[in-house]
């Protein structure tokens, strides 16, 4: 099921990409990380989720994220749309830290790759559905926003998940408001 990464009769699948930023102007960044997100060769931006600002997860002291999600049509094969992701976040100047405790810290834009159709992939460099999303209000609001029934291989539909949460610190922002800095 993997598609074949040619494009004109590639098969073709769905994905669901997070976004996530909370440094610099971060609206703004995630408005570039979609359009970074449509120019991908083989693959169309089905949807773009609403803009959310969440309380930082992991670690407290740093500023509110602002997270969004991408729908996306795709004949890219899971490894190069992982590669593409993390091109983007490096284009978005996005530093890695090898210092584990930086592992949640400030960060220009995080990209995840959340679903990738019904795919389960677990390989040193990517797991597939990503291990959080069933837990992470900030990723389940705006994924429901753009694929209301998506389902999460393994955990069942996205849409039950949620009640289950506390999304208290979720808020979706105002078009052409406050860009999440705390
Ligand atoms: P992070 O610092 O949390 O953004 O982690 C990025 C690294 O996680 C990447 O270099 C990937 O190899 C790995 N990774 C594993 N699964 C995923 C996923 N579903 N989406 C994005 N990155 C992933």
């Amino acid at each position: 099921m993997p598609a074949s990464s040619e494009c004109g009769a590639a098969s073709t699948v769905e994905a669901a990409i997070g976004l996530g930023a909370n440094l610099g102007d971060p609206a703004a960044t995630l408005r570039s990380a979609f359009d970074a997100l449509a120019a991908l060769p083989a693959t169309a931006l089905v949807a773009a989720s609403p803009l959310y600002r969440s309380a930082a997860w992991g670690r407290e002291d740093q500023p509110a994220f602002v997270n969004a999600v991408a729908r996306l049509r795709t004949a890219l094969a899971p490894d190069a749309l992982l590669e593409a992701l993390l091109r983007i976040e490096t284009a978005h100047g996005r530093v890695r830290a090898d210092d584990p405790a930086q592992r949640w810290g400030p960060r220009l834009l995080d990209l995840d790759l959340l679903l990738y159709g019904d795919a389960r992939i677990d390989t040193t460099r990517l797991r597939v559905p990503h291990p959080h999303l069933h837990q992470r209000a900030f990723a389940l609001r705006p994924l429901l926003d753009v694929w209301p029934d998506a389902s999460i291989p393994g955990i069942g539909p996205a849409r039950g998940l949620l009640p289950a949460i506390d999304d208290g610190g979720v808020v979706r922002l105002q078009e052409g408001g406050p860009g999440g800095q705390s």
